[in-house]
């Protein structure tokens, strides 16, 4: 469950229970997957609440409603006030935030006329994600990116992610590997990929992706740590059977995967440097100090 009968949420300029909060059967939103939305994490800092990276997912948020035309108006500030407002009213502290952005009855294809801001969050309890994922390469591509802005976060886009997660959980893997138009990797039905190969890692480049705030988080602790990264197009082929591999996401973090296509990823996860951007992850949303001792084993 999501929400319970005392759960508040910010929705059309107030905060209201989400279970009396009601929308439009007549909306663009639901009949054309037209909305824009955003997945954000919060955790406990310092005995207070801390989104991780809060200004740059509702600066892509209303990067998004600009592509679409939406009359958007909050600005970032704003958003960041009122889901910490949101958060507080929960007592939320490790919490997923769902933004979303919702358009107006109108069933014709142009622009939105009106919109509305809803601000959902519920308690995270997953914690980070322990087992190592079995991935496929699925045989959806994701959108085109002269179809679609895919670096814009817009509902719509996961009929896509949907059919690619559900392929691969049907054939008895937990995710699903997804390549763009030309048959490149690009990425999983709901996160960014990196893959390492002789102490180098590899992701795809900006184009045919939605470029993860996480992935940036990634490159940048590459940076700091003197890991080799590099942005490049490759096919599931090179990545078979390479040193390492993981998923980044909001949501996912940095996820270990064991095996795409059946063929099991060769180093030991603790033995990777994957494991050691996985660490300095860790630390880093939870603004604790990360040093390459604690993770070399
Ligand atoms: N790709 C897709 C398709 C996603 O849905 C997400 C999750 N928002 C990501 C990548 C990772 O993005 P982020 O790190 O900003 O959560």
């Amino acid at each position: 469950m999501y929400y319970n009968e005392n759960t508040v949420i910010y929705f059309k300029g107030q905060f209201v229970k989400a279970a009396d909060a009601k929308t439009d059967l007549y909306s663009q939103s639901l009949h054309y997957g037209y909305a824009v939305f955003e997945g954000i994490r919060s955790y406990p800092i310092n005995g207070g609440t801390k989104m991780f990276k809060g200004k740059e997912h509702y600066d892509r948020l209303r990067h998004s409603a600009a592509l679409m035309k939406m009359p958007f108006t909050y600005s970032t500030e704003q958003l960041l006030e009122l889901t910490y407002q949101v958060l507080e009213k929960n007592g939320f502290t490790d919490a997923y935030i769902r933004p979303i952005v919702l358009c107006s009855p109108n069933m014709a294809l142009s622009k939105g006329k009106e919109c509305y801001l809803a601000i959902e969050a519920w308690e995270w309890t997953n914690g980070y994600m322990s087992n190592k994922m079995r991935i496929m390469t699925s045989s959806y591509r994701r959108p085109n990116a002269d179809a679609f802005h895919v670096d814009a976060k817009v509902s719509g886009h996961y009929v896509n992610s949907i059919l690619a997660c559900q392929e691969a959980k049907d054939n008895g893997y937990d995710e699903a590997l997804v390549l763009d138009s030309n048959g490149y990797v690009a990425e999983s039905s709901g996160a960014n990929i990196f893959y390492e190969n002789e102490g180098v890692l590899y992701t795809a480049p900006k184009g045919n992706i939605l470029p993860g705030i996480t992935r940036a988080t990634v490159i940048e602790l590459c940076k700091e740590l003197n890991i080799p990264i590099e942005e490049k197009l490759f096919t599931p082929e090179e990545m078979r059977g390479a040193d390492a591999g993981f998923f980044c996401g909001t949501a996912a973090e940095v996820v270990a995967l064991s095996s795409l296509d059946n063929v099991v990823f060769k180093k030991n996860w603790e033995d990777s440097l994957s494991y050691v951007i996985q660490q300095a992850y860790k630390c880093k949303v939870l603004e604790k100090p990360f040093q390459l001792e604690q993770a070399v084993a």
